[in-house]
């Protein structure tokens, strides 16, 4: 007879095994996610027989885990700001550090008409749609498959966002009080050295910020004339050396009142600025 224990047990040698790191608590969180207990129940009843295709259909959880395929990727979800993303390998798993910017946003978000470029799983637009009162909400991917899962989670979390396929603004009408995005934003030659789960398995697309990184700042920050309103915000994420060309693109493009806050670890992560000077400071 197998019980959950046992399926724990063989988990956890098999990540360690295969050199996957914070391979024990990998190997709970897949435990959780097939078996749907939590921590308690477990510590419980941690010897309840479970049957044989049950212990098989977990080590196959495990086994794809041991080919660096990224957790939320086997369990086709991830949790940001509070809420539950279903993720595929077709967009980019929601990161902790992107809540630095949701934060920023939603401190000025109420009643704003907002556009989130490159969304991938939407993450940012629904949690500030959903989180932050806005009057409207628009999320932009140039990817048909991104924009799939992005409406999945819209519809999931009951969250009035419109969906474009575009590529950054081609299909984009109007002008909006703030344009948010965590865009890719990787300098192509850094890729081969991240973490294989990252470079084997994330879409390419959604890293690779050309040659030097900023390419689709560029982009983004030049259209900030066209398609911000005066006085509207931008919300950037950014990677913890980008903050100075970033900023010097945001001024050139008439942002004012740059900020750069860091993220938990005390790096540089996101960026905001006004677009136009207004009398109030920015709170
Ligand atoms: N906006 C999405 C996120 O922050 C996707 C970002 C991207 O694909 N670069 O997770």
């Amino acid at each position: 007879m197998r019980t959950l224990e046992d399926a724990l047990i063989k988990g956890k040698a098999l990540l360690k095994e295969n050199g996957i790191t914070e391979g024990d608590l990998d190997a709970w969180y897949l435990l959780s996610h097939y078996f749907h207990i939590n921590r308690a129940q477990y510590i419980m009843h941690p010897r309840i027989a479970i049957t044989e295709e049950q212990y098989r259909r977990y080590l196959t959880l495990i086994y794809k885990r041991s080919e660096h395929i990224p957790l939320s990727y086997i369990t086709g979800e991830q949790e940001f700001m509070g809420l539950n993303f279903h993720v595929s390998e077709d967009v980019l798993i929601p990161r902790q550090d992107t809540e630095v910017l949701v934060e920023e946003a939603l401190k000025v978000s109420r009643g704003k008409e907002v556009l989130d470029l490159c969304t991938g799983s939407g993450c940012i637009i629904i949690s500030l749609a959903r989180l932050g009162r806005t009057k409207s909400a628009v999320g932009v991917d140039i990817s048909k498959k991104a924009l799939s899962v992005a409406k999945e989670n819209a519809r999931r979390l009951q969250t009035d966002v419109t969906f474009l396929e575009s590529d950054i603004y081609t299909q984009v009408r109007g002008k909006y009080d703030i344009i948010i995005s965590n865009p890719p934003y990787i300098p192509t030659r850094d890729i081969s050295d991240l973490m294989e789960e990252v470079k084997n398995h994330e879409p390419v697309l959604a890293l690779d910020g050309s040659a030097d990184g900023l390419y689709f700042y560029r982009i983004i920050i030049n259209g900030v004339s066209q398609f911000l309103k005066p006085d509207g915000y931008i919300f950037l994420e950014i990677s913890y050396n980008q903050a100075e060309a970033v900023s010097k693109l945001l001024r050139e493009a008439g942002i004012v009142d740059i900020k750069v806050i860091n993220d938990l670890a005390g790096l540089n992560r996101v960026i905001r600025g006004r677009y136009k000077k207004e009398e109030e400071s920015f709170t």
